[in-house]
């Protein structure tokens, strides 16, 4: 099995020298993700939101804005960070008082209570 085990090294190796992580929708998600990965202390770049201005030249999805990481090694928690920026429920929810709370806001501006669950 030694050849099996090489391969995969360096199929790993591979992907870790170039960690691109995931494709946002727009430059403005992009970024938005960026900013949240470095507040977690990961070192995160966007990148092809430069060639927005040629889009027309390029197929779609070669123009679409990558969320890249700088360390290899914090791969998987900024894939985990990811995940939860995408898929986190939207923030609007109506407290028991009738108000209707938005704006990720996790506590009634009416009424002080906490948005439950
Ligand atoms: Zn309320």
């Amino acid at each position: 099995m030694q050849i099996n085990r090489n391969f995969e090294f360096k199929a790993a190796y591979a992907w870790e020298i170039m960690p691109k992580l995931i494709q946002a929708p727009n430059v403005v998600i992009a970024t938005l993700w960026a900013d949240a990965l470095k507040v977690e202390g990961i070192v995160a770049s966007v990148q092809r939101q430069y060639l927005s201005g040629v889009a027309g030249e390029l197929p779609p999805d070669q123009c679409l804005p990558e969320v890249w990481i700088q360390d290899a090694a914090q791969e998987a928690r900024a894939r985990e960070l990811l995940h939860h920026l995408q898929y986190v429920p939207q923030r609007r929810w109506q407290c028991a008082c009738g108000e209707l709370v938005e704006g990720g806001f996790e506590q009634c501006w009416a009424c002080g209570t906490w948005m439950p669950g």
